[in-house]
């Protein structure tokens, strides 16, 4: 069967000339999963009945001529972290084991409005913390190119689901490099787009200022079409930014002549797996031949980012968790003595140890008498990482750098060791604290057969330039024919 490994570009142009039918495409992807998914855990919801459904829909439509757009009719999978209606979401954690969303999150409306068969809700680390989906309360997820190895984190799910054609591309979100390092450990295409440029209404909030949702596809122009699709603003998100949503597949061919391009100093540093580092060089010398200017600049800050971010990001989740008391959402504890009692025990049996962690240490970093060593500290150092990226963009319109110091490792390598785990996200942390745009793209392959990634990161709402400069380079390279052997 080879229907599920083709694009969202080639799927949905076979369904627009109706070749290939909505409901004919589903049974294929939903049948993969079924032979697949039991060796990956790619999945945490499977909506067999729903998508068959949608599928039905999209199918009518089109037969009686109303096309509405490349994602119509097309298998799409969802993180567990956005909100589904009638679904549950779990974001990975025991405590919403069992919660049944009330109401779609706006990038589900958005998929459903453009006719996107959704066919299931994708494994994560708990409440997106981690790099590796082993945090996940439903299991770890496997990587399609080595089962014995994590496919990243938090959106593994996604990533393992799109990389193994389990569905043609997913929405995951990136708070610290968690759609970009797990593209780049499944072979992907995974973009951050800007901070406010996709409405995070309804996707669960971990740290919310640094939270954005992206797409997970196989290719730049399938990120792209997402892209249009979930980009725009939201009034019920008002982090959102209100300015045009340009048509992202419009620029994709047009070269890359004179683009300038940093490559900063601090991110090529001891302790870079050697094959990772030829690949991400090899790719920005063909950047290069393709018209790039490249030079050298510096990013002074970096080096503090991962300090930063693990008080940051925990210190908003301390507060953004608090939510989930046993009283509101999900599970709850009954053998209570009293309210007090009943609190305790929910969140110590409903949070999973990293989720612990977190919430202990953003407690922490915001108490009186440390606030203002640790959280305020974090928050100047957030100033000085984003004042690097304006110098440099000043000089340049892109920046290139290893996704990952390293390709996928091996399922419980990390798992006792949390700064070891911590410091898989140095080269993608940076961009968050910032709040700019990076894409991961494949560049390349261990000898042992792992993807590695290219990190391209850009000006604040300038994902065009990220995205063409993505494609220029994806089309003089054929890294996307491999398949991964599941
Ligand atoms: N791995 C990072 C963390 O654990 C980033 C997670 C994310 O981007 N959601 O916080």
């Amino acid at each position: 069967m080879e229907l599920p490994f083709l694009t969202i570009r080639e799927v949905s142009e076979s369904i627009k000339k109706k070749e290939i039918s909505p409901v004919e495409i589903t049974q294929a992807i939903l049948e993969r999963i079924g032979e697949v998914d039991g060796k990956l855990n790619s999945y945490i919801t499977v909506l067999a009945d729903q998508a068959i459904q949608f599928a039905k829909e999209a199918e009518k439509l089109i037969s009686s001529g109303t096309y509405i757009g490349p994602l119509h009719g097309v298998p799409i999978g969802l993180k567990d972290i956005f909100c589904m209606k009638g679904v549950r979401t779990t974001c990975g954690s025991k405590i919403l084991e069992n919660f049944i969303s009330p109401y779609d999150a706006t990038v589900t409306r958005k998929l459903k409005d453009a006719g996107a068969v959704i066919v299931g809700k994708n494994n994560m680390d708990e409440f997106a913390m981690g790099s590796s989906t082993e945090n996940s309360y439903f299991g770890p997820t496997r990587n399609p190119w080595d089962l014995e190895r994590v496919p990243g984190g938090s959106s593994g799910g996604s990533a393992a689901a799109v990389s193994a054609s389990l569905c043609f591309g997913s929405i995951g979100t990136d708070t610290g490099g968690s759609i970009r390092q797990p593209a780049t450990l499944c072979g992907l295409v995974g973009l951050k787009p800007t901070y406010g440029r996709v409405s995070r209404f309804g996707m669960i909030a971990f740290a919310s200022s640094l939270d954005q949702g992206g797409p997970l596809t196989k290719t730049v122009e399938d990120t792209a079409l997402m892209l249009n699709i979930i980009a725009g603003n939201d009034s019920r998100d008002s982090t959102s930014v209100n300015s045009p949503v340009p048509d992202y597949t419009s620029c994709l061919n047009d070269g890359i002549k004179g683009v300038k391009v940093g490559v900063p100093r601090e991110y090529f540093i001891k302790g870079i797996d050697t094959e990772v580092e030829e690949a991400v060089k090899r790719a920005i010398a063909l950047v290069e031949d393709l018209g790039g200017v490249v030079e050298e600049i510096s990013l002074p800050h970096t080096k503090h980012a991962v300090s930063a971010y693990y008080l940051l990001a925990p210190s908003e989740a301390s507060s953004n968790l608090a939510r989930y008391d046993g009283v509101k959402y999900g599970f709850r504890v009954y053998d209570a003595e009293n309210l007090r009692d009943m609190y305790f025990k929910t969140r110590a049996e409903g949070f999973g140890r990293e989720v612990k962690r977190r919430i202990m240490i953003g407690t922490y970093a915001l108490s009186s008498g440390y606030y203002d060593a640790y959280y305020l500290k974090a928050q100047r150092v957030r100033t000085l990482i984003k004042k690097d990226f304006e110098d440099a963009f000043k000089k340049v319109d892109v920046i290139m750098t290893p996704t990952s110091p390293e390709p996928a490792f091996k399922i419980g390598e990390k798992t006792d060791d949390p700064l070891k785990m911590y410091l898989s996200d140095i080269f993608t942390i940076p961009c968050n604290l910032a709040g700019l745009p990076g894409i991961s793209i494949p560049c390349g392959f261990t000898s042992t057969g792992l993807p590695i990634g290219l990190q391209i990161l850009g000006k604040p709402f300038d994902e065009e330039t990220l995205l063409r400069v993505a494609h220029n380079y994806e089309i003089h390279t054929n890294w996307k024919e491999k398949r991964p052997p599941i």
